[in-house]
């Protein structure tokens, strides 16, 4: 049994990592992938203090050249389950079973589908979650956002570039992105915003040909695109938490928000599969930094 398992190979995890090994502690990093959402990140990050404007590859780049610095031992896997034994933790984690006294789960969120007819059925062959793995393919095509907050402007942006138009689907009175990026949308010249739209279903043959949606006046409109590109927001990885730890309506974990430990001793929460408030990246590193502190913290009082 080692000290500590972290899930979740974000910024959280990451920095949680960073944190644990400047402790000395004996643990495991356990990730699916590095950088998590920072990857869907369509333009450059300009949030992250002191490094000014960075692309998401870089800022993973350097996290992960942290990580290997002080090497941090990795299991590149996707954690199944948890389970509270005796000691500690059972962690179900690809083939293998590892267990540790502390466990941080850091596993992020990803993107809510809109569970409407023909989203599923067209997965890429028109609709797609990250506009810039797939926004080059539809040049010179006019495609849909379905979302009206920064994610959805950020992909608008982005499409922008590289297609005919972009329309931006939002199903409220008014979109909720910040006003710099709303700015931003229109002085393209290329992005149209739709509100008051619930989006109905997206049709085709083999590919994306329309997304249909009902106006304000319950009218229902044809929108003739190639591509449909789903912003409509997140749901927490937090499913194997369940039993262990509070799981809030939004599926987010509750934890202690002085020492990010849930309702379960020795099992803590950071980033955006968490209660916190404000999801961001360095929101998030700042929360993973907390909870390796407080799981070392834990671990000195369990085995002084
Ligand atoms: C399009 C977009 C643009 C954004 N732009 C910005 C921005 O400009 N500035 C900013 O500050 N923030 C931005 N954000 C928000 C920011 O990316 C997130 O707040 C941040 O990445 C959250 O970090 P996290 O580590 O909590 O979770 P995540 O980044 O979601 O990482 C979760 C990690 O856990 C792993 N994982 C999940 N489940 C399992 C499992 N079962 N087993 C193993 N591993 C698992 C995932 O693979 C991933 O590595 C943006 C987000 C998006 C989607």
């Amino acid at each position: 049994m080692i000290d500590l398992i972290i899930i979740g190979g974000g910024p959280a995890g990451m920095a949680a990592a960073i944190y644990a090994a400047r402790q000395k502690s004996d643990f495991l990093l356990i990730a699916k992938d590095f950088g998590g959402q920072m990857a869907a990140k369509e333009v450059e990050i300009e949030n992250y203090p002191g490094l000014g404007k960075i692309s998401a590859r870089d800022l993973i780049a350097k996290f992960r050249a942290h990580l290997e610095q002080l090497d941090v031992a990795v299991e590149i896997a996707e954690v199944s389950r948890v389970d509270k034994i005796k000691e500690g933790f059972k962690v179900a984690a690809g083939k293998k079973t590892l267990e540790s006294r502390a466990l941080i789960i850091a596993t992020g969120s990803a993107p809510r589908l809109l569970d409407i007819p023909g989203e599923k059925e067209f997965i890429g062959r028109g609709v797609g979650y990250c506009a810039t793995c797939d926004g080059p393919l539809f040049s010179r095509r006019e495609v849909a956002v379905v979302g009206g907050g920064n994610s959805a402007f950020e992909a608008a942006l982005f499409l922008a570039k590289f297609v005919k138009k972009v329309y931006i689907l939002e199903r409220g009175p008014r979109a909720i992105a910040d006003v710099a990026n709303q700015e931003l949308a229109r002085k393209t010249g290329k992005v149209e915003i739709i509100l008051n739209a619930r989006i109905l279903r997206v049709e085709g043959v083999n590919f994306v040909k329309n997304i249909v949606y009902q106006d304000a006046a319950g009218a229902e409109i044809s929108l003739p695109v190639e591509g449909v590109f789903v912003k409509a927001g997140n749901r927490p990885a937090s499913s194997f938490a369940e039993g262990l730890a509070e799981i809030n309506d939004r599926g987010e974990i509750k934890f202690d928000c002085a020492t990010h430990e849930t309702k379960t001793p020795g099992l803590f929460a950071a980033g955006d599969v968490s209660e916190v408030k404000f999801k961001q990246i360095v929101v998030a590193a700042g929360e993973g930094a907390k909870a390796a502190m407080a799981a070392g913290e834990y671990l000195r009082k369990i085995n002084p």
